[in-house]
């Protein structure tokens, strides 16, 4: 049963508490405080697990201070969309919103190398007013001798240079709780010049240790990316893992599944799974084109495949792409032959931004079909 404090109560916190010890008090309840902070406010949900269905709707909602009351009849309490649950989905951070309606083009290094390579990266992205990218510095590799990233001596000047050029969200993945520190420290030494974004790999996705202490942070939001060989319920409920704990400031991304039937793609491109997650979930949904295509091999038509999909993902609806660029794919030290390359990011973003134009066009019709339906002509 998730309870929704009112406004007045949830600035007051003497009346706040009462509430919570009041919610406390029933018999077998666990009380569970989530704050999710929106755009123009932050609105306190108070989860009630344990023995809820002896619980009546009634006595709870008669209680000062609450709202309204949701009762969860599906999987996925926090993350998901239950019966009459009118809870906005998303959050703001750094001033960027992210919610099932917008999209954010995180175009990026996959690992980071040079200074030089991240700030033509920066200046690239600034010349097309972008202020989101993906920067990895801990990267979890199949080969124990292969490059694992420049962890936290990198983090300085990345943030750094990244304030500079006007980057206000770094997706960045991390494979242990230490890292979480790592960014924060960094961070806070540097004056906060950028945010993090925390990614947590389709390799840990179910790290569930680590999922609790990601969770238990409120600090940063999180970028879950669905597990290559597991099924999207328990990809989600990784994510449910990371709301279960307190933070549901969250976007789940699709970067394809492991398959054969997949090639010659690096993985089956799972895009079709966006307007999925948009249905049992209120979670941004992300699509990682670069993971699940992993070439810049073109079409006849003369479009790369890993446009292609990015535009079938985002006339899809998808609210963020994550994406692999480089200045010079060949020396790339991760990823090299997914990367495209700065001259093109123009391109990408024309691309994204025709494909969306197309989404909100077949937005628009399924509701003018929606309402023709409800009110046929006489
Ligand atoms: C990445 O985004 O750099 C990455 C390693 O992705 P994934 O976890 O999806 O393989
Ligand atoms: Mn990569």
């Amino acid at each position: 049963m998730i309870v929704l404090v009112d406004e007045a109560t949830a600035r007051n916190p003497a009346a706040e508490k009462e509430l919570f010890d009041a919610l406390g008090r029933f018999p077998g309840i666990e009380v569970r405080v989530h704050r999710v902070r929106g755009a123009e406010k932050t609105v306190t949900e108070v989860y009630l697990i344990g023995d809820t269905h002896r619980l009546a709707v009634e006595d709870v909602s008669v209680l000062p201070g609450v709202e309204r009351v949701v009762r969860v009849s599906q999987e996925y309490r926090v993350i998901g969309r239950h019966k009459d649950d009118r809870r906005a989905s998303g959050f703001t951070y750094n001033g960027v919103e992210f919610s099932q309606d917008s999209l954010r083009v995180f175009a990026g290094l996959c690992a980071v190398d040079t200074p030089e390579n991240a700030d033509a990266m920066f200046s690239a992205l600034a010349s097309f007013g972008q202020t989101t990218t993906r920067m990895g510095a801990y990267k979890p590799r199949t080969n124990p001798y292969a490059f694992q990233g420049h962890g936290k001596s990198c983090l300085p000047w990345v943030f750094e240079r990244a304030g500079r050029h006007g980057i206000r969200v770094i997706a960045m993945e991390i494979t242990h709780e230490s890292h979480i520190d790592e960014i924060a420290e960094c961070l806070e030494k540097a004056g906060r010049p950028t945010g993090v974004m925390l990614q947590i790999g389709t390799r840990n996705i179910q790290n569930f240790e680590l999922l609790k202490t990601v969770g238990r942070q409120t600090v940063f939001p999180v970028l879950v990316k669905r597990g290559f060989g597991i099924t999207l319920n328990e990809s989600l409920n990784a994510a449910e893992y990371l709301a279960s704990e307190g933070n549901s400031q969250i976007v789940f991304g699709l970067r394809g599944v492991k398959t054969n039937l997949g090639d010659p793609h690096r993985n089956l491109v799972d895009f079709a799974h966006v307007p999925v997650v948009k249905r049992l979930t209120r979670l941004p949904v992300c699509i990682d084109p670069s993971h699940s295509v992993g070439s810049r091999e073109r079409a006849p038509d003369g479009v790369p495949d890993l446009m292609h999909v990015t535009a079938q993902g985002v006339a899809a609806g998808a609210n963020m792409v994550l994406v692999d660029f480089h200045p010079q794919p060949a020396k790339a030290l991760v990823d090299g032959p997914q990367a495209l390359l700065l001259s093109e990011l123009g391109w990408f973003l024309e691309d994204v931004a025709l494909a969306r134009a197309a989404y909100e066009k077949r937005r628009a019709l399924a509701l003018s079909h929606a309402a023709a339906q409800a009110s046929p002509a006489p």
